[in-house]
């Protein structure tokens, strides 16, 4: 079983500002930052699995084992153990949204058998947070949830889960649409082959790809496995620290409207309209991966204090900042207007520039 990497997935390629670090974070021996983008070892293999599953777009995958896969598959046998080596190579591909859909989509209590695991081990560490999140998160809503065993199953019982159904995916996930999300599946099985540690280029199919927003299947299982849940009658509010994987937001007065960070927004969280005239925010679009705070010059974009649960039931869009927008008198385009000459800044420039010009000529024929 072999680590893969989508490089046009990773919010590393979408802009050189980005600063995210998770998967080095939670595998710092296996994977470090090389010209700007993750790299490993080719012999990596299983054991910095935990990338996969904190990885906010899943940019990293397992050759032969597909994590999505695993969920229905799971939720369709009678098991209701997970265990590492037996029906999954490691606890940590899941993320805090697959555990929290597991438990909702469940109708028996779910264990995970962390016997395997190194007592007092980084990857033991992250495990037992990613549990501990989801279980302090369905605590607000639900009374569900996952249970910690010590179990110690024999190796000799090992059976990954097959490849589950592709239709019954495809149903579960058909219902997973959210207004502005993006319903493009992402295939798994980008091969890369290497014989030093892995570089990763940006070439066309990756800018190809950097351009596409869209939504992790991890967002889909799990805004499906919410809308078969009840709603609970107060919603709560959970401090936005204890919260990895979504955030809401605000826009301060700082905000020039560069555009950038609803452009580089790799799932369509933050959008504008045609006139660029507003920041959209759809807090349930959004997995956490901090670009749009990266990228923003003036550092405009902050995070709420608390991230309310109402979106997990009804989500929003909300508006985050508005803008006068008048069309340049030059150029005919729509640009952010806040007084004076209505010439977008782009033109401004350009007239200063030929002013410039225009009297250094005359300067040097000395007519000035
Ligand atoms: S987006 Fe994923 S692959 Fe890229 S740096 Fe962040 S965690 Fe690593
Ligand atoms: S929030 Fe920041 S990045 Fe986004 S449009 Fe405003 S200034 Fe630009
Ligand atoms: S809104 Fe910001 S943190 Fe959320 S997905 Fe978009 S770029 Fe990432």
């Amino acid at each position: 079983m072999r680590l893969h990497f989508d490089a046009g997935l990773c919010v590393r390629a979408k802009s050189k500002s980005s600063n995210c670090t998770k998967c080095v974070d939670v595998c710092p021996s296996s994977i470090q930052i090389v010209d700007n983008l993750p790299s490993f070892a080719p012999s990596t293999g299983i054991q910095a699995a935990a990338c996969v599953g904190v990885c906010p777009t899943e940019a990293f995958s397992l050759s032969d084992f597909s994590v999505t896969e695993f969920f229905f598959h799971f939720l369709a046998s009678k098991v209701r153990l997970i265990s590492s080596g037996v029906n999954i190579p490691c606890i940590s591909v899941l993320s805090v949204e697959h555990l929290i859909a597991l438990a909702l989509a469940s109708d028996e209590a779910i264990s995970l058998d962390l016997a395997g695991y190194e007592k007092g081990s980084t990857l033991l560490g992250h495990i037992r947070t990613t549990i501990e999140e989801a279980n302090f998160i369905l605590s607000s809503f639900c009374d569900k949830q996952l249970e910690i065993n010590f179990v110690d199953t024999p190796m000799e019982t090992q059976t990954f889960m097959p490849k589950q159904e592709e239709a019954s995916r495809r149903d579960f996930l058909r219902n997973a649409s959210l207004k502005g999300a993006i319903k493009q599946k992402k295939a798994f099985d980008d091969e890369v082959n290497a014989q030093m540690l892995q570089q990763f280029e940006i070439d066309g199919t990756v800018i190809a790809k950097i351009k596409n927003k869209q939504l992790p299947d991890k967002r889909k299982i799990l805004f499906t496995a919410l809308k078969r849940t009840n709603t609970p009658k107060v919603f709560e509010i959970l401090p936005q620290e204890e919260v990895s994987f979504v955030s809401q937001k605000y826009i301060n007065e700082n905000c020039t409207n560069c555009q950038i960070c609803y452009r580089v927004c790799p799932t369509g969280a933050l959008s504008s309209d045609s006139k660029f005239s507003l920041i959209h925010f759809d807090a349930m679009l959004c997995v956490k991966c901090h670009l749009c705070h990266d990228v923003c010059e003036p550092h405009a974009i902050g995070l709420q204090s608390g991230f309310e649960i109402k979106e997990f039931f009804e989500p929003s869009q909300r508006v985050l900042a508005a803008f006068s927008v008048k069309r340049c008198n030059e150029c005919g385009n729509y640009f952010t207007y806040t007084g004076g000459e209505q010439i977008c800044p782009r033109c401004m420039t350009e007239e200063e520039e030929a002013f410039f010009l225009h009297h250094n000529a005359k300067k040097m024929r000395g007519e000035e």
